[in-house]
């Protein structure tokens, strides 16, 4: 989660008066280093994964389940040992844990195998840190977060909710470093009220029409906010609900800005299908959802725009978006990226928009600024105001610090984020996956993140072009949300990405870049006519086979491939989906749309059995290996 400084943070009414203060020196600061590394190449092409987890405490007399805030006192003393090969990290609820590898994979195909093995040592390395009852899970979203007795803690708890007024989740569950409950309470007083986040309900034979949930009125804070709560959908109301979900994130480098600012686009396209392939987070508050994913959730859970921004008063300064939602532009100057496909109204920071165009230097008589399409998306970055400033902090030297720029940089959780160098490092321009939901197994993760991987190899080596208008690519996130989205919905994709000469010359223009509706099976396993569409795992496994690997490495990599081949067909169930299976076809669930507390222990119980065997990873694959 973005950098931990150690200062005091400062309350919204002094924080907003050095907004604009950070957003200049931040610029200033991008401005430094895009300057000093603009035309730096060669940089290895290194990647890495991020894996968020839970943990659990399993009560095996009462048949219950609880998040275990012990999370943090392990992570000191998995630090305190160090270990070389493994990074921990804190997160935003007291029982979240992430883990990376201890330093990035890099080009040769023998990383591609070190991945699982490394993800393995990061669960061994916390599960010899538990104690009996606690149980370490790679799981979205936490079924009952939020529902009445959903701690566990040796020392009782206080209840207050002073950063972020929920009448669910105490503060108690955000993580003790300042920087957390910072945003919470800033994001809430930003805003004027506290986030409210209406998640659709899975309607049931049994479910009340309408569905009202009963909520009872909050010792202190009564009944606030739930003016604003819909029927029919889950209210849920602080940034816990979403932060205190859990991803699969992976960072690549480029060997330079063309091919990050390249890659980035490319990938943005592919946001959508792999949330949708991932999903994982069917339930809210102890209710089945009519959603898979956790997207829409987080993306509310720290919406701190205020009612003129969000269009619900008369304005002149609307957002389209929260802080956390899908990128609203591309940025690669690549031939193939044509000024059409951003075709959504991006709202910029104009002044720091002309600050970075006319920054620049002289050469061959032209002004040499920041083109226009990084601008572009720089400046829409900060139209937002820095959520947490520390005190000690706010003088920097722009030459030598990047804080001012991240403090922006990080607060913006879109679906792929571009990630210049900064000031003083030797590291190069990155850029970072950001849509999946993180999985069961440890085989699984991998086989996604290693899937997204190949495809960059892929995206590169054959030049592919993946391009759709931008707001095709939004109306992907919001289909890709939908419950089973994977077997039932449509998704927008361009229906040629190789690119042959012949139709450059001969096709102008229109003709050349047609997208079409597919089925995630269509993109992902090719059409029934492969000369049609061939499908992303035909491309990878052609990108492979530039490769010389030896049989080992081909065989685990087609079993991955096959893993991700079966979700898109539908012959192994998303996680969302299994995850709804389990509940409905459990004895004690009464079809109503609520999920007792004895189904999620047994789920747990089930998932752990999973987690240990590393389902999945069978001699069930039927890819001939
Ligand atoms: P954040 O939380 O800001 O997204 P993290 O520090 O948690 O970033 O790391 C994200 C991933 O990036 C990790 O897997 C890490 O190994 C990887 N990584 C670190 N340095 C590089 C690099 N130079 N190129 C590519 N990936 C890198
Ligand atoms: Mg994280
Ligand atoms: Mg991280
Ligand atoms: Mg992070
Ligand atoms: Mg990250």
């Amino acid at each position: 989660m973005g950098l931990l400084s150690l200062g005091t943070p400062l309350l919204w009414q002094e924080a907003k008066t050095y907004a604009e203060h950070v957003r200049d020196h931040g610029i200033e600061q991008f401005l430094n280093v895009y300057h000093r590394v603009k035309d730096r190449n060669r940089d290895g092409l290194f990647w890495g994964d991020e894996v968020e987890y839970m943990l659990l405490y399993l009560d095996h007399e009462k048949k219950n389940v609880k998040v275990n805030i012990r999370a943090e006192e392990i992570l000191k003393t998995l630090r305190d040992q160090g270990h070389d090969d493994v990074i921990f990290q804190p997160e935003y609820g007291r029982y979240m844990i992430e883990a990376t590898p201890g330093k990035p994979f890099g080009s040769s195909t023998q990383d591609l195998l070190k991945l699982e093995s490394n993800m393995r040592k990061r669960r061994e390395l916390i599960n010899s840190m538990l104690r009996p009852n606690e149980f370490l899970i790679t799981l979205t979203s936490f079924p009952l977060l939020g529902t009445s007795d959903f701690i566990h803690s040796e020392v009782p708890l206080d209840e207050n909710a002073d950063a972020s007024h929920s009448l669910f989740i105490p503060d108690n569950l955000i993580n003790m470093h300042a920087r957390f409950k910072t945003l919470t309470r800033n994001i809430r007083e930003r805003r004027g009220e506290k986030v409210a986040i209406n998640v659709p309900v899975f309607r049931d034979t049994n479910t009340n029409v309408p569905f009202v949930e009963e909520i009872a009125p909050h010792k202190t804070y009564g009944l606030e906010g739930t003016n604003r709560r819909l029927n029919d959908h889950i209210y849920l109301d602080c940034m816990c609900f979403g932060m205190g979900c859990c991803c699969l994130q992976v960072t690549f480098q480029a060997c330079n800005i063309s091919e990050a600012r390249k890659l980035y686009d490319a990938l943005a396209v592919l946001t959508p299908i792999m949330m949708a392939l991932s999903a994982a987070s069917p339930i809210h508050k102890g209710y089945l959802a009519d959603t898979d994913c956790r997207w829409k959730i987080i993306s509310g859970s720290v919406d701190d725009r205020t009612d003129e921004e969000r269009g619900l008063k008369d304005s002149n300064y609307l957002i389209n978006k929260s802080r956390y939602d899908s990128i609203d532009s591309f940025i690669s100057n690549d031939d193939k990226f044509k000024s059409k496909y951003n075709d959504i109204n991006l709202v910029k920071n104009e002044k720091l928009y002309r600050r970075m165009r006319d920054n620049g230097t002289l050469s061959l008589f032209h002004w040499i600024g920041v083109d226009e399409l990084l601008a572009s998306h720089m400046a829409h970055l900060f139209i937002r105001d820095p959520l947490v400033v520390y005190k000690e902090l706010i003088d920097q030297d722009d030459k030598n610090s990047s804080d001012h720029f991240e403090n922006i940089q990080s607060t913006n959780w879109q679906t792929m984020r571009f990630k210049p160098p900064t000031a003083n490092s030797s590291i190069g321009w990155r850029i970072e996956f950001r849509s999946m939901e993180v999985q069961l197994t440890d085989f699984e993760n991998a086989a996604y993140a290693l899937f997204i991987v190949l495809l960059t190899r892929a995206i590169l080596s054959f030049n592919l072009n993946l391009y759709i208008p931008i707001s095709k690519v939004d109306q992907n996130m919001q289909r890709g949300q939908v419950r089973d989205a994977v077997l039932k919905e449509k998704f927008y994709f361009r229906n040629h990405l190789y690119e042959s000469k012949n139709t450059i010359i001969l096709v102008k223009d229109d003709d050349s870049d047609e997208f079409e509706e597919m089925t995630i099976d269509e993109i992902i396993n090719g059409k029934e006519n492969v000369e049609e569409f061939p499908g992303l795992i035909a491309i990878v496994e052609s990108y492979l086979e530039t490769l010389s690997l030896d049989v080992e490495s081909q065989c685990r990599i087609s079993k991955y491939l096959c893993l991700i081949s079966g979700r898109a067909k539908g012959s192994v169930k998303t996680m969302a989906n299994w995850t709804r299976h389990f509940v409905t076809t459990h004895p004690l669930y009464k079809h109503d749309s609520k999920v007792p507390s004895e189904v999620i222990y047994d789920f747990v119980q089930k998932c752990k059995e999973m987690t240990e065997n590393n389902a999945f990873d069978d001699n069930k694959c039927n890819c001939g290996c």
